[in-house]
């Protein structure tokens, strides 16, 4: 395979580049590098949807979609460069479930009315969603759920809780996994639904982070009535487009890309920073534990090239149990990285808001958000099963 861009991508390269530098100056210092941030505090969430619109703007948040339903028709090679080069800037406005996760789906599952109904505004960045998947008693083991959609005539009624909702007391919409036939107890018996969050019957209930922050919540669903027309694909069938969803979620380049300018934000401090009278980055432990990273995230870049490259080549099915690899090498490297910064740092590292703080106490913040990384969309275990059965072809252990 080949890793060089074209001189046509460079140049978008750079455009997208230039466009992040100049637009993440005036980025809310409280926006840190955190999904929480920017689902807690409101001028975050302004932030990070006055990018949206810009973004939205430049037709640049579903580039690879069809023109049809708001997007340009591009090669999915531009949305990957888009995707790193924003992950980089550790720039928002970008909605990660509903672009990241649900359009995706849609385009491959969804009937034409859903289609035209939901894509085109997700493009112009004007519909939030959540993801209504979790139970308290189903996270991996998903298909166990015991959410129950009854059909009544034009509509089914909803009732059950889900759990860890992130962004949910933002979101516009959701989409949900709920059991259609009570006599199929796993995924043989559980459809998919777009529903509007503020639909009566729907609590929506902030659960609290180690990290303080609230992004996650509770969801309760008393009688909830969704139309028959928001169910994806037909009933039962649910399980088929949640796996797409699940793919689509795992190219991950915006993470290492992310965690590449993280470590060139250390590697600074370090050269910046003394202890004993001698710049850190003559410590010889605080040296190779950075090489160890700048190896890793160079290796992670190249490996998530590698999972778009097959995607392109043998289609996202294919590319599954590489995206599943992408999943957790990305979200473990940048726990790493957060650990050995939060180490670094020493015991002022440890502190918050004070001027003591080293970079402004960043890193014990990133130490407890990053914790999560790999839980959401997956743990890092059960990426390993589906490598190991998907890309092995071992036998399932479950
Ligand atoms: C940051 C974050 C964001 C999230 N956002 C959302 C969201 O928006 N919507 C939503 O629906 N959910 C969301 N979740 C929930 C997430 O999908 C679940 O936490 C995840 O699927 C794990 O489920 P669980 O927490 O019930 O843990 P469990 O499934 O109970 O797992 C507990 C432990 O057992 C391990 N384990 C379980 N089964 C196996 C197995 N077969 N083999 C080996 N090990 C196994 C797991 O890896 C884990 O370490 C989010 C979670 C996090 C952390």
């Amino acid at each position: 395979m080949d890793f060089r861009y074209t001189p046509e991508q460079e140049a978008l390269r750079k455009e997208f580049g230039d466009f992040f530098r100049e637009e993440m100056r005036d980025c809310p210092p409280e926006m840190g590098a955190s999904m929480e941030s920017l689902f807690e505090i409101d001028v975050c969430w302004e932030f990070h949807k006055q990018l949206g619109k810009k973004l939205a703007a430049k037709g640049w948040i579903a580039m690879a979609w069809p023109k049809e339903y708001g997007g340009r028709d591009a090669p999915l090679i531009e949305q990957f460069i888009f995707n790193e080069v924003r992950g980089y800037h550790k720039a928002m406005g970008v909605d990660p479930i509903g672009v990241g996760m649900l359009a995706p789906t849609l385009l491959v599952s969804a009937n034409d009315e859903q289609k035209r109904e939901h894509l085109p505004v997700m493009a112009r960045a004007e519909r939030d969603w959540c993801q209504l998947w979790s139970e308290p008693n189903a996270g991996s083991d998903l298909a166990c759920l015991t959410t129950r959609a009854v059909r009544d005539g034009d509509d089914y009624i909803v009732n059950g809780q889900k759990i860890w909702t992130s962004g949910a007391h933002r979101a516009d919409w959701g989409f949900m996994l709920a059991r259609t036939n009570p006599e199929e107890k796993r995924s043989r018996g559980l459809s998919f639904f777009l529903v509007d969050m503020k639909t009566p019957g729907i609590t929506v209930k902030p659960l609290h982070s180690m990290a303080k922050g609230h992004m996650f919540n509770e969801v309760f669903l008393d009688d909830v009535r969704v139309p028959v027309r928001n169910r994806v694909g037909e009933e039962n069938q649910g399980w088929v487009a949640s796996q797409m969803t699940s793919n689509f979620e795992r190219s991950m380049i915006d993470l290492f890309s992310h965690a590449k300018r993280g470590l060139e934000e250390l590697v600074q401090f370090c050269k910046e920073a003394k202890w004993g009278g001698e710049p850190l980055a003559k410590n010889p432990i605080v040296r190779h534990k950075l090489a160890q990273l700048a190896i890793e995230t160079e290796a992670g870049l190249a490996y998530s090239h590698s999972v778009v490259w097959n995607q392109l080549k043998g289609g996202i099915i294919t590319a599954a149990p590489l995206a599943a690899a992408a999943k957790f090498l990305a979200t473990e490297l940048t726990q790493r990285l957060n650990y050995t910064g939060c180490e670094i740092m020493g015991l002022y590292g440890q502190v918050r808001e004070s001027r003591w703080a080293p970079m402004m106490g960043k890193y014990q913040n990133y130490y407890q958000l990053v914790m999560g990384l790999n839980m959401g969309g997956g743990t890092s275990e059960i990426m390993r099963n589906l490598v190991a059965s998907m890309g092995l072809g071992l036998p399932r252990s479950w």
